[in-house]
Parts: C-alpha cells; structure tokens; sequence
C-alpha cells in the first residue's frame, strides 16, 4: 500500500512516496528538508502559475511513481543487491525478478539489468540478499511545450547527500529567478557544482 505526500506552496510543488513496501529508504522527512532549503535559498515568495513552478520529488525504488523523471530536482532510492548470507540455490530471486537482473547457478549472481528494484531482497526465504541503498539524484525534467527528462547528475550514499544536491540546485534557480527545468545549461552548471563539492555556487556557474 503506498501513500503519496504532497506539500504545495505558491512558487513549488514537492512530492513524496511514503509507507510503501517497496521503499527502501524512510522519505517522510524530505517533505520539511525540502521547505527548509526553499525558505532559506531564496527562491520566490510570489504565487508562481503552474508551469513556473519549482517541481522537486522523491521516490523509494526505482519504480519512481512520484515522477522524478519530469520533475526540476529529484532523488530516486535504489539499492545494490549482493549476497550477504547463504544462499541455498533455490531460485526464488531468478524468479521474482522481472529484469534479468539475477541468475541461479551454485549462488545468486547479479547483473548489469540489474535496476534495483529490492524485490529480490523482500523474495529471499533466507534473507540472504543486502545490500548498499544509494540514491540517484536527477535534474532538469519537465512537462509543457517542450517537455524533457531530467537527468542523473549524481549517485550519492546518503540522503544528507542528495539533499545537498537539491539544495544547490535550488540555490541556481533561486539565483536565475526561474524553475531549475528553465535554465540555461542549468544541469551542466550542477554537475560543475557536483563535481567541485562545493558548499556555495559561485558567481560564474549562477551567471
Ligand atoms: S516509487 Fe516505489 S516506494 Fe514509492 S510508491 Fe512507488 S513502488 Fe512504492
Ligand atoms: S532467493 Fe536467496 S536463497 Fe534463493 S537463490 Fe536467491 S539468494 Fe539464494
Ligand atoms: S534488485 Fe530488482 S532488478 Fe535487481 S536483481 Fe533484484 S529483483 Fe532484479
């Protein structure tokens, strides 16, 4: 049973799954993460049409039902599945596994289809498979006339991490005065600040 969070304010549109099964990190924090960065970034106090608003989400597992995809900034759980006790070879993963991601010889072997998913890890009757959770963070979807995929500009460890990601992606758009989906080479200049780890965006990526 999942349950979807939405908080809207007059300039953004934030979204989260949460008490879902599949999810493979506790999200219902990011609601007020989210509102925190928002308040202190900058970013327009106006009442924003829809389209010009900031669209931030966050999902548990790669099955994204909060669209990270067409959203400005956003985080998606996935976990690394790995062998983490014995495995007795009675193909339960191989057969849940909707992607081909794992096969059966003497032991579970995983694979580059591999997505993510966790359905294996929940499968397992000998609670065999763990794993690295890890969160992909993606910028610059959006719908309307031109609509775009966002993009993975990281693949960080801890949700603090990703949530710096997002902060400064939010501090670019506060800068530029336009959703983060507007702006110019807006997922290059994140990357940049990605890249750099830098705790403040400088003059020149904002410009
Ligand atoms: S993205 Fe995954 S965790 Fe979130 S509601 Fe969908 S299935 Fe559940
Ligand atoms: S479900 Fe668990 S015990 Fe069965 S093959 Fe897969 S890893 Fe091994
Ligand atoms: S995590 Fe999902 S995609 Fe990956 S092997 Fe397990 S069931 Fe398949």
């Amino acid at each position: 049973m999942s349950r979807e969070l939405v908080r809207k304010g007059g300039s953004y549109e934030v979204n989260v799954c949460a008490t879902c099964r599949r999810a493979l990190s506790k999200l219902e924090g990011f609601l007020d993460a989210i509102e925190e960065i928002i308040a202190s970034s900058g970013w327009t106090g106006e009442k924003l049409m829809s389209h010009s608003r900031l669209k931030i989400a966050a999902s548990g597992c790669p099955n994204a039902c909060s669209q990270v995809q067409i959203k400005d900034l956003g985080i998606i759980t996935y976990i690394k599945p790995e062998l983490v006790g014995d495995c007795n070879s009675c193909g339960d993963c191989e057969r849940v596994c909707r992607e081909d991601g794992v096969r059966v010889d003497d032991v579970a072997i995983f694979n580059e289809n591999c997505i993510g998913c966790g359905d294996c890890v929940r499968a397992c009757p000998q609670n065999a498979i763990g794993g690295e959770v890890r969160f992909r963070v993606l910028a610059g979807g959006k719908l309307g006339r031109h609509p775009r995929f966002a993009e993975v500009v990281a693949d960080v460890s801890s949700l603090e991490a990703a949530l710096e990601i997002i902060r400064a992606g939010i501090q670019i758009s506060a800068i530029k005065n336009k959703r983060f989906s507007e702006i110019e080479n807006g997922i290059e200049k994140l990357r940049k600040v990605v890249k750099l780890e830098l705790n403040q965006i400088p003059q020149e990526l904002s410009s």
